[in-house]
């Protein structure tokens, strides 16, 4: 995520992490901080499983020569989620004018190459656009940690070690290949003009611009971007599709049917009265789902199968409302017109494990006590609140958690 753009992790309705191959972290554990003697033993320890997957000694000698523990990185990993914004709040700063005004100049200044990427890979320029501009600000905030110390800190450091050892090996043949001068990203590893994490590009980076190198660090952005199309096309992106429209939905709307899980085609939504914001008939681009990332009271969208596509970069509905919407924009559509209910705040981490312990209690499975609130804790809130006669949206709003005490 862009860090000079003030995009902080951790939402209250799905954690944003950058790319979903982040594993759930366990938030707010305590325990022993690690030292830089810890981190050198570390890595001599993990020497010989790097040179049995290929990396040459040398190689490793001297990408890692000199690694500073980084304590930071650590204090970060184990308190990202105890930072809450709610939807609104984030789409203030992830679709603000200023990003969507550096969107059409980014849109302006690269409009060739990206004509030529949307060509090859059937991704539009301005979903594109969109991810660079809430990655890296187009490009402007590529983060200045070092990748390799961030992810063998975070690999030594013990709670998600495999997943980040793998990621460390990954980081490594970026090296060994000569695909990056200057290795530097934001604090989980994730790194470039689109943020890839180092086994992403092991896996959907390309050498768009022929010169050898699949570079997603310089300042040239043709590698970062296509592949960014190639990720995305992978997990199914479907060219013409929108990630999703602002609707309206009929009075009596069955909240009920407010859930990803919930699958109709738009003829049936149309059928129960759901109608564009503008109460125009529905686009119909295949079945589809509605959505209410801030509630009843917030925007409702109803979504297609790109949604889940770029949800694949970041779970959070609140990530890809702000990709499609910023999108929409840098298309000369118009931004979201439903206000948010600006009175709620968004539950701390303390509060929203509360709400889910008390759920269960309540006998609602609100699927663990873990602070997020995945498909499973939206359905019990959705449950409680209906036993409750009040508007089953499954919004995890405080007063949901005030009667649940
Ligand atoms: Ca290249």
């Amino acid at each position: 995520m862009a860090p000079g753009l003030g995009l902080a992790l951790g939402l209250s309705a799905g954690m944003v992490q950058s790319q979903t191959i982040l594993p759930d972290p366990v938030a707010g554990v305590e325990g022993e901080m690690g030292t830089q003697a810890g981190l050198d033993a570390w890595i001599q320890d993990f020497r010989p499983r790097a040179l049995a997957a290929g990396i040459p000694a040398a190689t490793f000698d001297a990408a890692l020569r000199g690694v500073e523990f980084n304590a930071k990185v650590v204090e970060r990993d184990r308190n990202q989620n105890e930072f809450s914004k709610t939807i609104w709040d984030y789409l203030d700063t992830a679709v603000s004018e200023d990003r969507v005004t550096l969107g059409l100049q980014a849109l302006d200044r690269h409009r060739a190459l990206l004509d030529r990427i949307e060509a090859q890979y059937g991704v539009e320029k301005e979903v594109l656009a969109a991810v660079w501009g809430l990655e890296s600000a187009y490009g402007t905030y590529r983060g200045d940690l070092p990748v390799l110390g961030s992810l063998a800190t975070l690999a030594y450091e013990g709670r998600r070690a495999s997943f980040f050892e793998a990621e460390l090996l990954a980081a490594l043949k970026i090296v060994q290949g000569g695909h990056v001068d200057r290795f530097a990203g934001s604090w989980a590893g994730a790194s470039g003009h689109t943020q890839f994490m180092p086994s992403s590009w092991e896996k959907f980076a390309v050498d768009f611009d022929g010169d050898g190198k699949r570079n997603l660090w310089g300042d040239e952005p043709a590698d970062a971007l296509a592949s960014t199309a190639n990720y995305l096309r992978h997990w199914g992106w479907t060219k013409g599709q929108p990630w999703g429209v602002e609707v309206k939905l009929s009075d009596g709307f069955d909240y009920d049917q407010t859930t990803e899980r919930v699958v109709k085609p738009v003829a049936d939504w149309q059928a129960m009265g759901v109608r564009t914001i503008l109460g125009a008939d529905l686009p119909d681009h295949g079945p589809g789902s509605i959505l209410l990332p801030g509630g009843h009271r917030g925007a409702a969208f109803l979504i297609w199968p790109n949604f889940q596509v770029i949800e694949k970069y970041n779970t959070a509905d609140a990530y890809v409302v702000a990709i499609g919407s910023l999108s929409d924009r840098l298309r000369g559509g118009p931004p979201i017109q439903s206000t948010w209910p600006r009175d709620l705040r968004a539950l701390t981490l303390d509060e929203r494990r509360e709400l889910q312990d008390r759920l269960t209690r309540a006998g609602f499975d609100a699927g663990g006590v873990d602070g997020r609130m995945g498909p499973k804790t939206v359905a019990a809130v959705k449950a409680f609140q209906k036993a409750r006669g009040l508007v089953p949206d499954g919004y995890p709003s405080l007063e949901v958690l005030t009667l649940l005490r």
